[in-house]
């Protein structure tokens, strides 16, 4: 498969494979104008396969979402066909109203217009605890 090189746009490479779908739901890429390539299953030397989002157009990316979607991923903003910035994505270290605490009795739930906000606890295993009750997130 052969996709057009991106004159000015974002490469989203090295999103674990399958998470392609979510991340391109999240990010709202169905309401841009321009075009928009999910290409799956892609193979790959370091994973064995993965998924690449192109978009044609430099957007906002909410860096913490996408880190914590898929934490290996690679986010590169091209500018007249040259790649000017390259990031890569880590699990961030807070994550707020991404994420809603599931607890019934946490002040997040009973209370509106709190902000749910977790913390990562355990970085190796990918673990969020709700900064309030301390509820463990679930994936
Ligand atoms: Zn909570």
């Amino acid at each position: 498969m052969i996709i057009d090189p991106i004159k000015n746009g974002i490469v989203i490479d090295h999103i674990q494979a399958g998470k392609g779908k979510a991340i391109y739901d999240f990010l709202e890429l169905e309401q841009l104008g321009c075009s928009v390539a999910l290409i799956r299953n892609v193979f790959s030397k370091k994973t064995g396969k993965k998924d690449i989002i192109k978009i044609d157009e430099i957007i906002d990316i909410d860096f913490d979402v996408l880190g914590y979607l898929t934490p290996s991923a690679t986010v590169s903003i091209i500018k007249n066909e040259k790649i000017v910035d390259k990031r890569k994505i880590e699990l961030p270290e807070t994550l707020k109203n991404v994420i809603k605490c599931k607890n019934p009795r946490c002040i997040t739930s009973v209370e509106q217009g709190i902000e749910h906000t977790f913390k990562l606890v355990d970085k190796e295993n990918k673990v969020y605890r709700c900064i309030y009750c301390e509820s463990k997130a679930n994936d």
